[in-house]
């Protein structure tokens, strides 16, 4: 089974991936953290990524194509994969139908995290606040500016797939707002 997860910044994907990947022996792929990855070994790639990172930006479509089609091909992605940060372009939306379509193994549902984008700031801000408690380092586009900057992102690119999976059937929505149990309760029910 393959599942997309999309939502803005901080909506809460990530958490629910993790729970996600649990129930259902599923592998989360996450290519914020991928790309953050390769910038912490140093890799050409990473360089490239983090000036368009921490500028809130997206890396272009073909380097995230490529890095995900030979990821999906690893024995650990067998059973599945939930997308997390991918696909953030109609582009990117296609290729990954391609891709998935030759395979023979398409995406089962498409989960939208609908946030208000004033909680999401002030979540943002707990979180820094709470990473510079515990003395770890604060990511390069955890800052006020730059989160603004990629909800602007995910409005005028990424929430653009929206309708290209709902046209699919696809398209499923949860209350990002809601409590972290909330959601993966109702994430289950809808995929029963
Ligand atoms: P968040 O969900 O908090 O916005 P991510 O960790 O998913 O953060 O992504 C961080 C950054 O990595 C993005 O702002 C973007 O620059 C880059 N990135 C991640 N996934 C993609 C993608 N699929 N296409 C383009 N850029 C991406």
């Amino acid at each position: 089974m393959n599942l997309i997860l999309i939502g803005p910044p901080g909506a809460g994907k990530g958490t629910q991936a993790k729970i996600l990947e649990e129930i259902y022996g599923l592998k989360q792929l996450s290519t914020g953290d991928m790309l953050r990855a390769e910038i912490a070994a140093g890799t050409d790639l990473g360089k490239k990524a983090k000036a368009i990172m921490d500028a809130g930006n997206l890396v272009s479509d073909d380097i995230m194509v490529g890095m995900i089609e030979s990821r999906i091909e690893q024995a650990d992605c067998a059973k599945g994969v939930i997308f997390d940060g991918f696909p953030r372009t109609v582009e990117q939306a296609k290729a990954l139908d391609a891709m998935l379509g030759k395979k023979g193994k398409p995406v089962k549902a498409v989960i939208e995290f609908v946030a208000d984008e004033e909680t999401l700031v002030e979540r943002l801000k707990s979180r820094i606040a709470q990473t510079i408690a515990a003395g770890q380092e604060v990511r390069g586009d955890d800052n006020e500016e730059t989160f603004r900057k990629r909800l602007g992102v995910y409005r005028a690119q990424t929430a653009r797939i929206l309708p290209y999976y709902e046209d699919k059937g696809l398209l499923k929505k949860v209350d990002g707002m809601m409590p972290i149990d909330f959601v993966s309760q109702e994430i289950k029910v809808m995929l029963k």
